[in-house]
């Protein structure tokens, strides 16, 4: 059985009050009803992970995350935080590979194969993101687009390694934009990446992998996305800054 997620990504939202907020309502909100092999991750930014790891202390299924890291361990990198800096708020998951990220900070695969590498290396989770242009849809080229994403970024990782791994489907010409996948190009993404698991690694490790869909997920969609046999709840930008949105979705 995997685990269903609805993770949170806040972006570069919220003040520290704001954000501590927003997150207490969210937990006392769900608290009830997250159960069994379901969980409520919050990726927000690296100034709330502590605080919020606190408020999350004692609620089972409700667990905190990055929205990146830096590959290095320590060291003269003014700016960067580590995975071991992450992990010592408290948080237990990191987003890596944002089509963000990839676009307007030159993260390349290669790059994130490295994060990847420092998130497990130091007990994080990478919710790892892939996902198409408009232009690699138009052009038919997601597939392939998708099946490099993986190759390069973290077919690396051997088997034990990659069950730790969260992966999500995030067509780029969905993110923000209104414009939601359907439920059936969505499934069709997921089926196939898990088809990609099972080829690079076996069909167990396929079965017991968690992936998210992202990109306009609302409480609307949010049914018929979810209710597709490969997509194992979602990652939310937009809505998950209101908190009864974001609980909608998770219920
Ligand atoms: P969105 O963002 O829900 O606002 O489209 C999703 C994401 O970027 O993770």
């Amino acid at each position: 059985m995997r685990n269903k997620i609805v993770a949170g990504n806040w972006k570069m939202n919220l003040d520290h009050q704001q954000g501590v907020s927003l997150f207490s309502e969210i937990v006392n909100m769900v608290k009830d009803e997250v159960i069994g092999h379901q969980q409520v991750v919050i990726c927000s930014p690296f100034i709330h992970l502590h605080s919020i790891a606190q408020l999350a202390k004692g609620t089972p299924g409700v667990a905190v995350g990055a929205q990146n890291i830096y590959f290095e361990e320590a060291g003269a990198y003014t700016g960067e935080i580590s995975a071991a800096q992450v992990k010592s708020t408290g948080a237990t998951h990191v987003i890596l590979g944002h089509s963000e990220r990839r676009a307007y900070f030159g993260e390349d695969d290669y790059v994130l194969s490295k994060k990847v590498d420092a998130a497990l290396k130091h007990g994080l989770i990478p919710i790892f993101c892939i996902g198409e242009t408009r232009e690699e849809r138009e052009s038919g080229r997601y597939f392939e687009v998708i099946n490099e994403q993986l190759k390069k970024g973290i077919f690396h990782l051997s088997n034990e390694a990659f069950e730790n791994v969260v992966l999500a489907y995030e067509p780029v010409w969905a993110i923000g934009t209104g414009l939601t996948a359907s439920p059936e190009q969505a499934q069709e993404v997921h089926a196939f990446i898990r088809n990609t698991l099972a080829e690079q690694y076996n069909q167990d490790l396929a079965d017991g992998t968690t992936i998210l869909y992202g990109g306009s997920c609302n409480p609307k969609n949010a049914p018929d996305l979810f209710s597709q046999p490969d997509i194992d709840g979602g990652l939310i930008g937009g809505a998950s800054l209101k908190s009864r949105d974001f609980v909608d979705i998770v219920k």
